[in-house]
């Protein structure tokens, strides 16, 4: 029980500052451990503010990991952790090591390696924490203190920390530049493998085709094809980044959509010669977040014994996911059970209708026609059609402010709210932070 003296209101009449229990103690309606409570409560008295220490304990609630609805439009969003899953485990452990067969210890790679390997038409497949980790662990398994070929136009950066030339230096590899900019040609790979074979040049270890996944080059390009590199004497990567399984797109009941155009599948670049391929898994994949390497068994081996694949091994949580989503992939229900293909499958009469009816209830919100796009980097320039809820004024702030927060985008000093990456569950949140707005 709080003393009259401990009550943060007693400072109206005492004029002394409340104590940091007291001021704790009252924050306890918000919902955050007591020891951090404790710790806002300090700062805020520090501050001399201890009026804050509410308005601080939300703002620190707010931070915490939560569901949002993206209504964005952006269907793998980097900020809103790329593709989403619904992976829901029992609290139970998990034959993650063990072989069930035998009792001995296993492997935690087997059955998903497995999977991915059947999926993308490899010998063998593995999985680490992320696609930059993939990259990491095959330069420094397979090119250490040699060489690797890329050309000067896939010497790119990906978004934030990911960029070939520094990823190269950290594995231990050295970056071979060939060609230029927006033209390189397979005889400009063969002349770095040839000058590497002379005494005293470093041995080019690997080719390596990096898909330049956030941009494009257009006008007087030339680049190199897999089968082309596949045809030298050394074995090709291709960082394929977008973790697009079979460019035929085989889970979807019609073609392939227009957006996909050109994004390389796993499948077609390990049929073409790539020796491995790397992408990630919460990409165009759907999964969670995880770095895939698959093809040739030997090289795939060499990748899982190195120290490193140890340091960047995932949990039993995103494999089991992982394996959830590869088993949707094998059983055809890709666009009932992975989200995000669930969303590119959508026809855009559903949406509408959707729309139709959360602007029936909102007073001053209309139907528009709106774009949506893939998302993390994949595919440059693709759009899908879609449709937004629209409302005058910016209210991104209120609508982040929702207990479930709502992400959506404004254009032209007005709120859109796409229905392509909400969850048709979720349209009666959006219904009710639309009425309360
Ligand atoms: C996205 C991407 C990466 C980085 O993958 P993460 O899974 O985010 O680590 C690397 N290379 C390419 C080509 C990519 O598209």
């Amino acid at each position: 029980m709080a003393t009259a003296r401990d009550d943060p209101d007693d400072r109206a009449t005492t004029g002394r500052p409340p104590s940091v229990d007291a001021l704790a103690r009252s924050l306890a309606d918000v919902g955050l451990p007591f020891a951090i409570c404790v710790d806002i409560a300090r700062e805020a008295i520090a501050a001399g503010e201890p009026e804050s220490a509410a308005a601080r304990a939300l703002a620190f609630r707010r931070t915490l990991l939560m569901p949002v609805v993206n209504a964005t439009g952006v269907l793998l969003h980097t900020n809103l952790g790329r593709a989403p899953i619904g992976a829901r485990q029992p609290e139970r452990s998990m034959n993650v090591e063990l072989d069930l067969a035998t009792g001995e210890r296993g492997s935690r790679q087997r059955a998903v390696g497995q999977l991915l390997a059947k999926l993308c038409g490899a010998e063998a497949a593995m999985v680490v924490n992320n696609n930059a980790a993939a990259v990491m662990l095959v330069l420094a398994a397979l090119a250490f203190d040699r060489g690797v070929a890329v050309s000067r136009g896939e010497s790119v950066e990906i978004g934030g920390a990911f960029r070939v030339p520094d990823v190269m230096e950290q594995s231990g590899a050295t970056l071979v530049d060939v060609g230029t900019t927006n033209r390189t040609r397979v005889a400009d790979y063969a002349a770095a493998i040839e000058r590497g074979r002379r005494p005293g040049g470093s041995p080019v270890a690997l080719t390596m085709k990096v898909h330049p996944s956030n941009f494009r080059v257009e006008g007087f390009v030339e680049s190199t094809s897999v089968a082309e590199l596949a045809a030298l004497d050394v074995p090709v990567v291709a960082d394929i980044g977008s973790g697009l399984i079979d460019a035929n797109c085989p889970w979807l009941s019609g073609p392939p959509p227009a957006w996909l155009a050109g994004e390389p599948g796993a499948r077609q670049n390990l049929e073409a010669g790539a020796a491995l391929v790397t992408f990630s898994g919460d990409k165009l994949f759907g999964g969670p977040q995880a770095g895939i390497i698959a093809g040739h068994r030997d090289l795939v081996e060499r990748c899982a014994r190195h120290p490193l694949a140890r340091a960047l091994r995932p949990g039993g949580m995103v494999l089991a996911a992982l394996q959830a989503t590869a088993m949707s992939y094998l059983d055809r229900t890709v666009t009932r059970d992975v989200a995000f293909w669930r969303m590119v499958a959508t026809p855009v009469d559903v949406l509408r209708q959707r729309a139709a009816e959360l602007c029936a209830s909102t007073t001053g919100a209309t139907l528009e026609k709106s774009t949506a796009m893939p998302g993390a980097g994949s595919a440059p320039g693709a759009t899908m059609p879609s449709v937004a809820v629209v409302i005058d004024g910016d209210h991104l702030a209120h609508f982040r402010d929702r207990a479930v927060p709502i992400i959506g985008r404004v254009r032209d000093g007005r709120t859109l709210l796409d229905l392509r990456s909400v969850h048709p569950d979720d349209d009666v949140l959006l219904g009710a932070a639309l009425a309360a707005r």
